[in-house]
């Protein structure tokens, strides 16, 4: 079992990754939680004993269920079962049920400790990571959240195994992302659980240096302001975030090297790094989507401040670049077209 820590002060916690890390619940409860509310969804199948007088939620599935409504009634169910702030909420799940246990939690009673138990590639090298938690709006993604730290996170790699193929591919597409941020060296070739547990490092560093995205946390968003822009322009339908991040590190490394922040070999190993795990290198061409509307949504990205953010490659390392004439940004385009 490897562990992680995260430090952040006194929200400090640690990130257990390897087979079997679902069994170490009890001893990651905070300190004399009483019961645990674990909140999950049916075709997880993941099962948690937390030594506790415990209740399982679940909640439905997909991005659909990741809303405002699915966190009332699960506050209200919550409420119900007398769940108070001596407790602790399980998230057990991918993203969309440690977004929603993590976001349930850090409103009910104004706060309550939550874990995550972690069962998609995703969420072990990402989503339950951090302490960023929330639900989507009809109006965007993620546009209601707030920043919740998790007590604990157990990345028990071996649920991985009953994930459909398409979720872990999915992930690879964060992990190849991995690759090109600091520490993330040799990173394909790892076995999975240090694979798992080095992305959840990378990240945990930058977590820690800035916990809130004044700056430097951007640099997680390596590949995806292209990614959220084909997500946006196919109405999340055609590609998985995965892939879409894939496509998006390649252009991103295509950008760089156009404007002379990368050589070509660095560029090539962008492309190299996806294809390496089966992901796509370039916009599908069944993809119906204009180059100007690409362009448009990459502009209105939430996290756009000044024209187009891009998060590129450089000399001194991925960072965030603005100011990028509209030219380039679109040659980049086509040339992963
Ligand atoms: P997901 O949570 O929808 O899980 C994918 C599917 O796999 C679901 O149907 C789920 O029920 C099923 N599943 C989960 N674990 C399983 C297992 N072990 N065996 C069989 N089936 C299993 O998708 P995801 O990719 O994990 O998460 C995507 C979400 O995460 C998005 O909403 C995204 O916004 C969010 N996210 C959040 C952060 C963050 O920092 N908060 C970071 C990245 C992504």
């Amino acid at each position: 079992m490897i562990t992680v820590p995260v430090q952040l002060g006194d929200r400090s916690y640690d990130v257990l990754v390897g087979k079997g890390a679902r069994h170490r619940l009890l001893e990651l409860l905070p300190v004399g939680a009483q019961r645990a509310a674990i909140v999950t969804q049916d075709e997880i199948g993941v099962a948690v004993d937390a030594g506790v007088d415990q209740h399982v939620f679940l909640i439905d599935s997909g991005e659909e269920a990741k809303n405002l409504e699915t966190v009332e009634d699960l506050c209200r169910r919550f409420s119900a079962w007398g769940l108070t702030r001596r407790d602790v909420v399980v998230g057990v799940g991918g993203g969309v049920v440690t977004d929603v246990a993590g976001f349930a939690a850090a409103i009910y009673h104004r706060g309550v400790p939550v874990v995550h138990v972690a069962t998609t590639l995703v969420a072990q090298v990402d989503a339950a990571i951090g302490g960023k938690t929330g639900v989507n709006l009809r109006e965007g993604k993620n546009l209601v959240g707030a920043f919740w730290q998790p007590a604990a996170v157990l990345c028990d790699t071996e649920v991985l195994e009953s994930l459909p193929p398409e979720e872990y591919r999915s992930g690879l597409g964060e992990v190849a992302k991995c690759q090109f941020l600091p520490g993330g060296e040799g990173l394909a070739d790892l076995p999975i659980d240090e694979k798992v547990a080095r992305c959840v490092e990378i990240k945990a560093r930058v977590v820690g240096a800035d916990e809130r995205e004044g700056g430097l946390r951007a640099i997680l968003n390596y590949g995806h302001t292209l990614a959220h822009a084909l997500e946006a322009a196919t109405a999340y339908s055609a590609l998985r975030h995965g892939e879409a991040v894939a496509v998006g590190l390649v252009y991103a490394a295509e950008l760089a090297h156009r404007l002379g922040r990368i050589d070509e070999e660095r560029a090539k190993e962008h492309r190299s790094v996806v294809e390496g795990y089966g992901l796509p290198t370039v916009i599908p061409a069944e993809l119906e989507v204009e180059d100007s509307e690409l362009l448009t949504l990459m502009g209105r990205d939430k996290k756009a401040v000044d024209g187009i953010t891009f998060v590129l490659d450089g000399p001194k390392g991925v960072e965030v670049v603005t100011g990028v004439p509209d030219g380039d940004a679109l040659a980049a385009l086509r040339a992963v077209r």
